[in-house]
């Protein structure tokens, strides 16, 4: 471990002062002071389930050929347990003024990588490629609640829908209502929406376990929730086996099918034939739930992953 305590507020505070630094409320900057949180996260990260209360006497192994990609690692904190964990790791941060503060709180941690930039504007692929060499990758996060939603769409969505991802597994903390939302199964579930459908299209989803404001500096007014995705294996034939094998084609089916879910959530409250008449024709979408065997006063909040896929290749099926 490095040779700060970072999880000790006392610590994050002087660091920050040194550093002419103030937690950034634009860039959802909340430090965690209480090192369980982070060794915990990044375990079940390492485990590829939740491995509960983490003792500190149990020095952890490195998984060999294996890579942590973390989003904003802040001051460090988790980016110490990832690097006892993991054979390398890439901290992607875009507050400019933590690089010298990171640069001193992960000195003598030969196997990270930092690296100075907008997550959301990066190559991601291109980094990975780059980074991980093959290695199997896996992202961990304690990620900023202002972009949650863009940054798990542009993991989820950056490879192919009709290969593997490089990406295995995503473990991130996250506002409990949208770990809720992301993990929703059942359409009788009030969470479930387009982004429970949009995860489940690109792999299996789970809440790990909750973590309360108060193991925060500063602490949210929101509770947090760490949730696991792994990816399908086989990319969204996992879901559908019968979407397109030609690739160009399943990329069409696969935005289409997005297309169709946006639709159908944005006018959450009217039956399917309704929230897509300006495209396809009542009798159409009617027709194609028949053929389903779904009631045609169905909503879209009543439809799964797998009938969304279904729906979309009816409807756009040639004459
Ligand atoms: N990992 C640290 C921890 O758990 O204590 C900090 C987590 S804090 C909630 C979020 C971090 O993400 C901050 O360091 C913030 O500067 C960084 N961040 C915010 N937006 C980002 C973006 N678009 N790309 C990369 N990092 C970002």
């Amino acid at each position: 471990m490095g040779q700060y305590d970072l999880c000790s507020p006392k610590t994050v505070r002087e660091l920050l002062e040194r550093y002419s630094l103030s937690p950034k409320k634009g860039y959802g900057q909340n430090f965690l002071i209480n090192r369980d949180i982070p060794r915990r996260i990044a375990a079940s990260a390492a485990d590829g389930s939740d491995v509960g209360y983490v003792s500190e006497d149990l020095p952890p192994e490195r998984i060999k050929g294996a890579v942590a990609l973390e989003i904003g690692p802040g001051v460090g904190a988790m980016t110490c347990e990832l690097s006892e964990r993991f054979e390398k790791v890439i901290a992607v941060e875009i507050d400019r003024g933590l690089i010298p503060l990171l640069g001193d709180t992960l000195s003598g941690l030969e196997n990270v990588v930092l690296i100075n930039e907008d997550f959301l504007k990066l190559d991601l692929s291109a980094l990975i490629e780059r980074e991980s060499k093959g290695m199997r990758v896996v992202v961990c996060a304690n990620l900023p609640y202002y972009v949650t939603t863009p940054v798990l769409m542009k993991i989820l969505e950056e490879y192919p829908p009709s290969a593997p991802s490089a990406i295995d597994s995503v473990t991130v903390m996250v506002q409990s209502e949208v770990a809720d939302r992301i993990c929703a199964e059942s359409s009788d579930c009030a969470a479930y929406g387009a982004l429970s459908v949009s995860v489940a299209l690109h792999g299996d989803a789970e809440k790990l376990f909750n973590v309360s404001p108060g193991n925060f500096y500063p602490a949210p007014k929101v509770s947090s929730s760490v949730v696991r995705i792994k990816f399908h294996s086989h990319g969204i034939y996992d879901v559908y086996p019968d979407a397109p094998k030609d690739d160009a084609e399943c990329g069409i089916f696969a935005e289409r099918v997005k297309h169709i879910v946006r639709t159908s959530f944005l006018m959450r409250r009217k039956t399917l034939p309704n929230a897509l008449a300006s495209e396809f024709s009542k009798d159409k979408t009617s027709l194609a739930l028949g053929e389903l065997g779904i009631r045609d006063d169905v909503r879209g909040e009543k439809l799964s992953a797998v009938d969304f896929c279904r729906l979309t290749a009816l409807l756009y099926k040639e004459p």
